[in-house]
C-alpha cells in the first residue's frame, strides 16, 4: 500500500505542475499576444419562443494562439480575470460585438441585440462607461442594440459601484442579463436590487429539465419569479426537441443552444439567419 501510495502521489503531482505550467505558459501568452491576429468573436443566435423568432446574438470570444492553437474561453477567461488582462480584453470585445451589430442592424434594417458578456473585473474599471460611451458614439448605435451579460459572483463583492454601473447602463437603454442563473453564487436579492431586464437559466438547470422533477420546478419557479417581476427569462445550452417543449411549456420566453445553432463565425451567422431576411 506504501508503495502505490507514494505512485499516487507521484502522479498527483505531475499532474499539479503540469497544470500550474500550462497556466504560467497561457499567462505569458496572453501577456503579449496579439488580439487583432489571434482573438475572434462567434456569434451564437437567440430565439423567442414558441414563435422561434430571431432576437439576439450572443458574443462568444475565441482564442487562436500562435503557440498552443485554439484555447477555450472557459480556460483563459478566468486567466485573464486573475492577471486584470480582461479588462483590455473587455474592450476588444466591446468594441469588435458594437461594429458587428451595427453593420448587421444597419445593412439588413434589423433590431437584434448584441449579447456581450462582461466580467464583474470589468464593471470596477472606472474606465468602463467611458469607452462604453464612446464605442456607442463612434459606431452610432443605439444602446437599446445591446444587452450586458453579467454572471453572479464573488467579484460582485462592490455592490455600490455596480449598482451604479446597472443604473447607468440602465439610463442609456441597454439591457442586462444575469448569465447563469439558478447556479453557483446565484443570490435573488440581485434581481431585487439591480434593474435587470432578462435572466439567462443556467445550463445545469436545463440538461436535465425532462428527466428530473426538481430541476423542471426550479425553472418553473425561476420563470414564474421573472414573469411577476416583468423580466425576461432565456434558457441556455438547449439541445434536444424534449428541452424546448418542456420550456414552452413552462413560459419561457427565449432559448439559445446547439439545438438551434452552435456559435459561428460571423460570415455563417449572417448566410444562414441574416442574408436570408433580404428579399
Ligand atoms: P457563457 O457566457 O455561459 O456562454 C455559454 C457557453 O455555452 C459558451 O461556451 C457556448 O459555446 C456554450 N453553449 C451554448 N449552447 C450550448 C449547448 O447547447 N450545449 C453546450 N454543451 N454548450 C453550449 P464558450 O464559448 O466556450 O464560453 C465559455 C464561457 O467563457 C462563457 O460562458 C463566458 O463565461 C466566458 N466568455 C466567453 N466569451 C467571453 C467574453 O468575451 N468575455 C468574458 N468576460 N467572458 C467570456
Ligand atoms: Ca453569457
Ligand atoms: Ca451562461
Amino acid at each position: 500500500a506504501k508503495g502505490q501510495d507514494h505512485q499516487q502521489y507521484a502522479f498527483f503531482n505531475t499532474y499539479l505542475s503540469n497544470k500550474v505550467q500550462r497556466k504560467h505558459e497561457l499567462e505569458l501568452l496572453l501577456k503579449k499576444a496579439d488580439y487583432h491576429q489571434e482573438f475572434e468573436l462567434y456569434y451564437q443566435p437567440q430565439f423567442s419562443i414558441p414563435q422561434g423568432e430571431l432576437i439576439g446574438i450572443e458574443a462568444l470570444l475565441r482564442w487562436k494562439s500562435k503557440e498552443k492553437g485554439m484555447i477555450s474561453p472557459g480556460e483563459f477567461i478566468p486567466i485573464a480575470e486573475e492577471i486584470g488582462s480582461i479588462v483590455k480584453i473587455g474592450e476588444w470585445v466591446m468594441e469588435k460585438a458594437i461594429a458587428q451589430i451595427a453593420e448587421w442592424n444597419k445593412q439588413y434594417d434589423l433590431n437584434l441585440k448584441m449579447g456581450i458578456n462582461i466580467s464583474p473585473r470589468q464593471l470596477n474599471s472606472l474606465n468602463f462607461m467611458h469607452m462604453f460611451d464612446s464605442f456607442i458614439q463612434a459606431y452610432d448605435i443605439k444602446p437599446e442594440w445591446l444587452d450586458i451579460e453579467i454572471t453572479e459572483n464573488s467579484a460582485m463583492n462592490n455592490e455600490s459601484t455596480m449598482e451604479e454601473m446597472f443604473t447607468a447602463l440602465a439610463n442609456r437603454g441597454a439591457s442586462i442579463s444575469i448569465d447563469d442563473f439558478g447556479t453557483g453564487y446565484s443570490s435573488l436579492s440581485y434581481i431585487k436590487r439591480f434593474d435587470v431586464n432578462r435572466l439567462k437559466i443556467a445550463k445545469p438547470l436545463i440538461d436535465n429539465i425532462s428527466s428530473n422533477h426538481s430541476d423542471r420546478q426550479i425553472v418553473k419557479a425561476i420563470v414564474m419569479l421573472a414573469k411577476a417581476m416583468a423580466i425576461k427569462t432565456i434558457a441556455e445550452g438547449v439541445e434536444y426537441q424534449d428541452q424546448l417543449d418542456q420550456l414552452i411549456n413552462l413560459g419561457c420566453d427565449e432559448v439559445q443552444g446547439f439545438f438551434y445553432s452552435r456559435p459561428l463565425p460571423a460570415k455563417e451567422l449572417e448566410k444562414i439567419y441574416l442574408s436570408v431576411n433580404e428579399a
